[in-house]
């Protein structure tokens, strides 16, 4: 049994004090000094030298004696002692909440695997494992400072970072030196030069009032589809629209894959291979800035707009599995989309319902109900047989979308 608190937990500790947690993350560039780099990469190595440890240990004791070996029995019993071991004192250079962090996350994996939601946790290969080590908050040991734009980390000491352009949006590191505001975790990673923290707070603000139902405008409940062509089509009840993805952001998608296809055809480690292989990180890191940087701004005018957003699950599952790269970047932009809707309408009071997948949202006339079992998923557009409402396709889609979630909502 894991001891952490979850966010639920703490805020039914909370709600009596009519308080409530708010999470958020933020990232910071940061520019440490020669020595630090040296130990960050040996944090890196040291957190997937752990990994690996823990996973190849936990997977022989359970094929051994079919029993679980758990993180903190494993951490007390095999890991503590294995930094005093001759030839593995390097374990004892490193930050150790990072080498905790490290047996947690194979925890993580498993429990994702558990729940069908990734394959069987794999081994972290130094070639192409994710340079990044998580670090927890403990007794002060993460610290900013913005007179002096450091940040304390555990280890590390002081690493100057770049302080983030302030705007409407982007005050959060102002929140930093409250009293009601804590960082729990830190994230320190390497993208091609660069390195970055990426930090969890939670901020203890008064409860957001939740939007009663009847109090909800039917015109500020909108429904959306997530499109094949378009990024996604809504309805808003009176007339509709569709949003595409904006075309700097396709053409930098295309290049990106078409850079991704050529990759494998350089051979592994030569120069070449390692030159494209840099480039391919910094558009990868640019084209995923670009993407969130739209997804912040169209989330927030929809929030504004509305009360209620309605959308279709997504099948995770069936996302990792789909290996063609055009549509895993439009599904994972899309989940992500769907993450920002989420917690921005949450700060609100405002609602996101999530209707069943296998709701045959194209197929139902939203004029008459009658259900067109002959559409195939060419048909662009479509005449009922019943009613003969004429039908595009997606806008039809996104009324069905919204009907549905009325009707979950009760509100039908
Ligand atoms: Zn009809």
């Amino acid at each position: 049994m894991s001891m952490r608190l979850t966010v639920k937990d703490k805020n039914k500790l909370l709600l009596d004090e009519g308080k409530q947690l708010l999470n958020y993350g933020l990232v910071l560039r940061i520019y440490p000094s020669e020595e630090q780099e040296t130990l960050i990469n040996k944090t890196f190595g040291c957190s997937r030298f752990i990994y690996n440890k823990y996973l190849s240990d936990r997977k022989d004791c359970f094929s051994n004696t079919k029993t679980t070996l758990r993180v903190n029995n494993y951490k007390a019993e095999v890991m503590n002692p294995l930094k005093q071991k001759k030839g593995l004192e390097f374990l004892k250079e490193v930050d150790k909440f990072a080498l905790e962090a490290a047996l947690e996350n194979v925890e993580d994996a498993y429990s994702r695997f558990f729940k069908h939601q990734t394959n069987f946790p794999r081994f972290k290969s130094k070639k192409h494992a994710k340079k990044s080590y998580t670090t927890k908050y403990t007794n002060d040991n993460i610290r900013v400072d913005l007179d002096k734009v450091v940040i304390r980390l555990p280890k590390l000491k002081e690493v100057l970072f770049a302080l983030p352009k302030q705007n409407k949006t982007n005050n959060k590191i102002l929140n930093i030196g409250k009293e009601t505001t804590k960082i729990t975790k830190a994230i320190i990673s390497q993208k091609g030069t660069r390195y970055y923290v990426s930090l969890t707070i939670e901020e203890v603000i008064p409860l957001i009032k939740k939007l009663e139902l009847n109090n909800i405008d039917n015109s500020k409940i909108i429904g959306l589809d997530m499109g094949l062509k378009d990024f996604l089509i809504a309805s808003n009840g009176r007339d509709n629209f569709k949003t595409s993805n904006p075309k700097f952001l396709r053409n930098s998608e295309k290049k990106l894959i078409k850079l991704q296809k050529k990759l494998p055809k350089k051979i592994e480690g030569s120069k070449n291979y390692l030159k494209a292989k840099e480039r391919l990180n910094l558009i990868h890191a640019q084209v995923a800035n670009q993407r969130k940087d739209f997804m912040h701004k169209l989330s927030r005018k929809l929030i504004n707009e509305n009360q209620v957003i309605v959308v279709e699950d997504l099948n995770i599952k069936g996302m990792i599995k789909n290996h063609k790269l055009a549509k895993s970047i439009s599904d994972a932009g899309w989940y992500k989309f769907v993450t920002f809707l989420k917690y921005k309408l949450e700060w609100q009071g405002k609602q996101l319902v999530k209707i069943d997948r296998f709701f045959a949202s194209s197929k139902l006339c939203n004029h008459c109900g009658t259900k067109n079992i002959m559409l195939t998923l060419s048909d662009r557009e479509w005449t009922c047989s019943k009613c003969n409402q004429k039908h595009d396709r997606d806008i039809n889609a996104s009324l069905n979308i919204r009907s549905e979630g009325m009707r979950i909502l009760g509100l039908v």
